[in-house]
């Protein structure tokens, strides 16, 4: 071993939700154990999104770890969808409360791992040039953390300030008086646009499909409310596990076509202009996701709400989707979004109809007209659940590349393990629920059965541990039976592997990211592994 290696038993990569809570697990273990992280400070995604609006929409206290009540106890969120500044504060609270910032290293972006069959140890390198030796890799390194701005020619010639949306800078960035242009209108775009619509001097909206969204009545929560929160600890975490989602919202279960027209519409009322956060996607009636008519009939719903919020009804229409029905998209969750199309202000530009051409020195031209700017938002989205993974060289056994063996479809077990590439664990992984649940509840299911499995290895010593063949196939077949009982299976969205920015993904080729059978069930085959003695692990 060179002199400047550095040896341990376990390395996590990633200083966000997923590896915070992991290197705490590892700590208690008493496992030798470091965490590299590729920015200068933790918090993952909450570090990078500092764009304007950036903010949960998962209720704040069920996005926030439930591993500890004393911390639940100690930590008083603000909104009941808190902010980035916050959420990152938070992080940083954990961070410090568990003194976890030592078995940090930042600025140590991983650029390869290479796998010893003889030693049974991953050799990783770092950018900086660190080089660290590791019986165990554990990956925490988010779903939507590698940004995709667009192709568009021209862009390096913009004058401007330009920036995609996960790397907005950290020194705040002017508006008053400026004209300012944004692509996307995905769940990031739309917070951006509502925050900004009236801080700048013109805002053009480059828009190509709309998205549904609907209100997320954020509110403040006072001690008297956070008090009520907490009294709920397990009421909250226990509603979260039971829920698809694992989300503090359950369905209504009255059935669709068991009420009347006039109750439908009451609770759509409801949901829509008091009930918080995803009510109106999980708190309805399960048919309205599952059942062609019933969701054609919400869809009208929600048309017909967002026609009554926007005076040009030609605009209106704009946003209103007709390619999808409602929910069958990623659903953004919006404050005041649709008013802003009222302003004198903000003009809504369709680029279906008619196509951006390229940007320019100082400012964008479609197949319309030139639009002068003085800065350009890029709300384009991510390479989703494997583009993190991906962009590191991971050569596992006889020198195979794991993006190689993922460049059409991933393939993991149980998403925690892929075939081919031992002593590798992903808390985060594709063919998981953490892309297709609430987060945070997703990653505690992901490292509590991580650290209890690891737990069992250093207990009997075994040194490689590698899912069967066996067992991934068989994983596989239950990710694409669930993928095809999703109503969403073809849209064009992350969640099915659709991205126009990166070839082959435009028309919204299949990946498999995710495991949509739901948190419930996920969590039953992780325990039926366990309850087996790993069996369809092996173990040496
Ligand atoms: P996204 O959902 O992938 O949306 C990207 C947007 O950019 C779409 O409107 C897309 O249009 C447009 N676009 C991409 N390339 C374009 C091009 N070349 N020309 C014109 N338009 C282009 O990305 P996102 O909004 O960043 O959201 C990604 C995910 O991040 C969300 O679904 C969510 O899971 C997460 N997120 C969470 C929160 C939160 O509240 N916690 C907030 C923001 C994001 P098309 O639809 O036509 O492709």
């Amino acid at each position: 071993m060179n002199k400047s290696t550095q040896a341990y038993e376990v390395i996590v990569l990633g200083a966000g939700v997923a590896g915070i809570y992991q290197i705490k697990c590892l700590k208690d273990l008493g496992t030798r154990a470091l965490l590299l992280e590729a920015d200068e400070d933790l918090g993952g995604t909450w570090f990078r999104n500092r764009y304007p609006g950036a903010r949960f929409d998962s209720e704040s206290y069920t996005y926030g770890y439930s591993f500890s009540k004393e911390l639940f106890n100690e930590w008083h969120w603000k909104e009941r969808f808190s902010s980035q500044p916050e959420n990152l504060r938070y992080l940083n609270f954990v961070t410090d409360k568990f003194d976890l910032r030592s078995y940090m290293r930042f600025n140590a972006r991983v650029k390869s791992m290479e796998w010893s069959e003889e030693d049974r140890l991953w050799t990783i390198k770092a950018q900086n040039g660190a080089t660290y030796l590791t019986r165990f890799v554990i990956t925490g390194v988010g779903v939507l953390s590698v940004a995709t701005p667009p192709k568009i020619e021209g862009m390096e010639s913009f004058k401007g300030d330009s920036f995609h949306t996960y790397w907005w800078p950290k020194e705040s960035v002017p508006f008053k008086d400026r004209k300012v242009g944004i692509i996307g209108t995905g769940a990031t775009g739309i917070q951006v646009i509502s925050e900004i619509a009236d801080k700048v001097g013109e805002l053009k909206v480059f828009q190509r499909r709309p998205n549904w969204s609907v209100p997320l009545n954020n509110s403040l929560i006072s001690d008297e409310e956070m008090a009520v929160i907490r009294s709920r600890f397990d009421e909250i975490f226990e509603t979260c596990a039971k829920s698809q989602g694992g989300f503090d919202h359950l369905p209504d279960r009255r059935g669709y076509y068991k009420v009347t027209q006039e109750e439908r519409i009451a609770l759509w009322d409801k949901l829509y202009d008091k009930t918080p956060g995803f009510s109106l996607l999980i708190g309805n009636f399960p048919e309205t996701f599952f059942d062609g008519t019933a969701n054609e009939a919400l869809s009208d719903y929600v048309a017909s709400r967002i026609r009554e919020r926007v005076v040009d009804q030609k605009i209106a229409e704009k946003l209103i989707p007709k390619d999808h029905g409602f929910g069958m998209q990623r659903l953004p969750l919006e404050t005041k979004y649709f008013e802003v199309y009222n302003r004198q202000n903000v003009d809504l530009i369709d680029v279906s109809e008619t196509p951006i051409e390229r940007i320019t020195e100082i400012g964008l031209q479609t197949t319309a007209e030139h639009y002068n700017l003085d800065m350009i938002i890029y709300a384009t989205g991510f390479n989703a659940v494997t583009g993190a993974m991906d962009r590191i060289e991971i050569k596992g056994v006889k020198g195979k590349i794991l993006a190689d063996k993922w460049r059409d479809v991933p393939s993991t077990y149980n998403g925690i393990f892929s075939h081919g590439f031992p002593n590798l664990l992903m808390v985060a992984g594709p063919q998981s629920v953490s892309g297709s649940t609430n987060y945070p509840r997703a990653i505690e299911t992901g490292v509590d059965w991580v650290t209890r499995f690891l737990k069992h290895v250093f207990k009997q010593g075994y040194t490689r541990i590698e899912a069967q063949l066996d067992a991934e196939t068989q994983w596989q077949k239950e990710v694409k039976k669930a993928h095809q009982q999703m109503p969403f299976r073809n849209s064009k969205s992350w969640f099915t592997g659709y991205n126009s920015n990166i070839k082959g993904r435009e028309e919204g080729a299949i990946r498999y990211h995710a495991y949509w059978g739901g948190a419930p069930r996920y969590r039953e085959f992780l325990a039926k592994s366990e309850e087996e003695g790993y069996q369809d692990i092996d173990m040496r």
